[in-house]
């Protein structure tokens, strides 16, 4: 039972979906190996639960120190168990924008234009308003309506309208630009995970094999080929072997450590950690790409959001209720609920600015509690040009990589979040949302460029989509073809946020389902 035909290494995003459509092929004998648990608990299914998902549910990285957020250690969290980042993420279904793909296509990668990738969108989508020319009806991955939005999330999409700031119904379709509420990867009120979608309903398929709890250390490369990987758990190790190859699908921050622990990487800094060369691959660990983002908070007497008080307390008992017998109710919020995507910058081609809007007051992520009630904006910035690193603090494979993002690094970045900022301002200053009466918690003078990036730097950090440290590209340099194949060995391809050779305006676990999606086709093509 240790050979295989395809080994899949992580059981996140893209990893379930590569898995799952292979395993259901019945062609291949395939093994999903995850180093986390199996994430079946109601912490995780219930999507309100999300503040108090078990430690063991996320790797809780840290960044080193970031210049640009004043010497500040960033929070990079990163979904561990089967699902990965979408067992832990906030549910928005968001797929970016058609610029995007096309940017790639032009980029050098063929076949990942808009109209090429629409497809597998689709093909992954199960959504509840119906099939139409831009969504999926009966795929495997739910996306829903919300069904109990907080009246301040209506409340922040009507004040943007009365900005004249669009409404848009659907992010996902024709027009990206807009204020609205979001479609959530949701079903009948649970949290619908990769690995819901895709691996779950293949449990008793022979030709499947999931092993959670196990830690893949590295791959085998035998006379330039990818035979298998090594693994570990708890202090037993073992080789596994895949006749057809291996998919890497660890992620932005592990994808590129596995790939340096197992000799593929940058010649100089593999031999600082004593690791044999194999391929001298510097774009790895490179351009890493990710959503800086500043949260403005307000606190209200209303007691209308979700906050920490007697009112909210009870309210919350009884919405722990309500989903344990029907599920539906508060415990379904996503808390980033509402959102928009907007241009602030005159010359940039399409929206350059994403909000969330979260019906309670959020202090650094969530990990500090915060007394009363209130709302957040965040905004973010959609197509950073500040590039990080991620590189290896150590030569062991369960130590956590050392990850760069090197957020506002460059001051286009603090340009265009200054404005996001200023507008998020607006819209909070805009009845509806003003008639709650919201006392800003971070007071500035708006208008003093100076002030607003020294509060900016003083709170900024990540909404989560890390993404491009083992980049797709027709060039050498390359660390994947546009058939995510990776350049330097045979039998290995790379399908995860990893590959992307620039971030998406938008979030990024559908992009990374459907990058598995298109994975799989590949191998096939190919095995
Ligand atoms: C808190 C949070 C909120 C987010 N909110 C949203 C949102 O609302 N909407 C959205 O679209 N996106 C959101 N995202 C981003 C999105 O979820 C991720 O971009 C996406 O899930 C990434 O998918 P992936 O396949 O690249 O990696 P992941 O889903 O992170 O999967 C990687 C998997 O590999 C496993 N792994 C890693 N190393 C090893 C190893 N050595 N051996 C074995 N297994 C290993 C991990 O345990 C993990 O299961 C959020 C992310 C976070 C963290």
């Amino acid at each position: 039972m240790d050979q295989f035909d395809i080994i899949v290494v992580g059981g996140g995003s893209a990893g379930s979906a590569a898995a799952g459509r292979l395993a259901q092929t019945g062609k291949y004998k395939v093994c999903l190996i995850e180093a986390g648990g199996r994430n079946d608990n109601f912490l995780v299914k219930t999507p309100g639960f999300m503040p108090f998902l078990p430690k063991s549910a996320n790797y809780r990285f840290d960044t080193v120190p970031q210049k640009g957020l004043g010497g500040r250690v960033g929070y990079q969290p990163r979904g561990k168990g089967l699902g990965g980042s979408s067992a832990i993420n906030a549910m928005i279904y968001i797929r970016g924008n058609r610029w995007d793909y096309d940017r790639w296509a032009e980029l050098g990668c063929a076949g990942w234009a808009y109209d090429d990738v629409l497809p597998f969108f689709k093909r992954a989508e199960h959504n509840t308003r119906g099939a139409d020319d831009f969504h999926g009806g009966d795929g495997p991955l739910f996306v829903s309506d919300q069904t109990s939005v907080n009246p301040t999330s209506t409340a922040f999409v009507s004040s943007a309208e009365a900005l004249q700031l669009r409404r848009n119904e659907d992010f996902n379709a024709e027009r990206q630009e807009g204020f609205g509420i979001y479609q959530v990867t949701q079903k009948d009120g649970e949290r619908w995970s990769a690995a819901r979608a895709y691996v779950e309903p293949l449990r008793e398929k022979e030709n499947l094999r999931i092993i959670t709890g196990t830690l893949v250390e590295k791959l085998v490369i035998e006379n330039g080929r990818v035979t298998g990987v090594a693994i570990r758990r708890g202090k037993k190790r073992q080789i596994l072997t895949a006749r057809g190859g291996v998919i890497l699908s660890a992620g932005a921050f592990n994808s590129p450590q596995i790939l340096m622990l197992s000799g593929i990487g940058p010649a100089a800094h593999l031999r600082d950690h004593g690791i044999d060369v194999r391929v001298d691959k510097p774009a790895v660990g490179r351009d890493l790409q990710d959503h800086i983002d500043y949260v403005s908070s307000w606190q209200t007497e209303s007691k209308v959001p979700i906050g920490d008080s007697l009112a909210g307390t009870v309210r919350m008992i009884r919405a722990m209720i309500e989903h344990r017998r029907k599920r539906t109710g508060i415990m379904t919020t996503p808390y980033a609920e509402a959102g928009g995507f907007w241009r602030v910058m005159p010359d940039a081609p399409i929206p350059d600015v994403q909000w969330h809007f979260v019906p309670a007051m959020l202090e650094d992520h969530g990990r500090e509690k915060v007394k009363g009630h209130g709302f957040s904006l965040h905004a973010c910035v959609l197509r950073p040009e500040s590039r990080g690193t991620v590189t290896l603090a150590s030569s062991d494979a369960g130590a956590p990589p050392r990850i760069d993002p090197n957020f506002l690094d460059d001051e286009r970045d603090i340009a265009v979040l200054r404005a996001g900022v200023r507008l998020s301002h607006r819209i909070a200053e805009a009845s509806p949302l003003a008639d709650y009466a919201p006392q800003d918690r971070y007071p500035v003078d708006l208008g003093d460029d100076a002030a607003l990036d020294d509060l900016i730097r003083s709170r900024a950090d990540t909404v989560y989509h890390p993404v491009g440290t083992c980049r797709m590209g027709n060039d050498d340099q390359s660390v994947v073809d546009p058939t995510l194949k990776a350049r330097g060995v045979e039998g290995l391809w790379i399908a995860d946020a990893s590959i992307m050779p620039r971030l998406v305006s938008g979030n990024t676990n559908a992009p990374s389902i459907m990058i598995g999606e298109r994975c799989s086709d590949f191998v096939q093509a190919d095995v």
